[in-house]
């Protein structure tokens, strides 16, 4: 799923500055890398915070539909989406370590590693998720932000 098209400009600000946020994503199509580097795309969360059915956002207590998320943000106006992307990006290389171990093919010696990995995996995703719901919460459309009952 590609998202919406791209706008012309920030519908606030009038500027340009609109990068695309990849949502949902194991890992990263070679384009995806390309246009992170070059500053043109930013992370938002992998498919381990999405539902698999009707594709949902759930993070901590807020839920978004996957279809409600923007594609296209304004880094000048929403900076913070920096900072969703530079936590999401520690996540996605203890994930890629996991996927590149598997491919090579599982040593025994291999097992204690993807133990660590995973460990170190929990351990972002524990210590990320309450960052995540702060952001989103300034981030995503009120309107598009449903609550989890306790
Ligand atoms: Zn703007």
């Amino acid at each position: 799923m590609r998202g919406q098209p791209k706008p012309g400009c920030c519908e606030r600000c009038r500027g340009n500055r609109l990068v695309r946020v990849i949502w949902g994503y194991f890992e990263l199509y070679p384009e995806d890398a390309r246009a992170l580097d070059a500053g043109e795309a930013l992370l938002g969360l992998s498919h381990r915070y999405f539902t698999s059915v009707d594709p949902t956002l759930v993070v901590g207590r807020l839920v978004v539909k996957r279809s409600e998320l923007p594609s296209w943000v304004c880094v000048d106006c929403s900076p913070q989406w920096s900072d969703l992307s530079r936590l999401a990006s520690l996540e996605l290389r203890a994930s890629s370590s996991t996927i590149e171990a598997l491919r090579e093919g599982l040593q025994e010696e291999d097992l204690t590693r993807l133990a660590m990995i995973r460990g170190e995996q929990e351990r972002l995703e524990m210590e990320h998720l309450p960052k995540y719901e702060r952001l989103l919460r300034e981030l995503v459309p009120p309107e598009s932000q449903h609550r989890l009952d306790a």
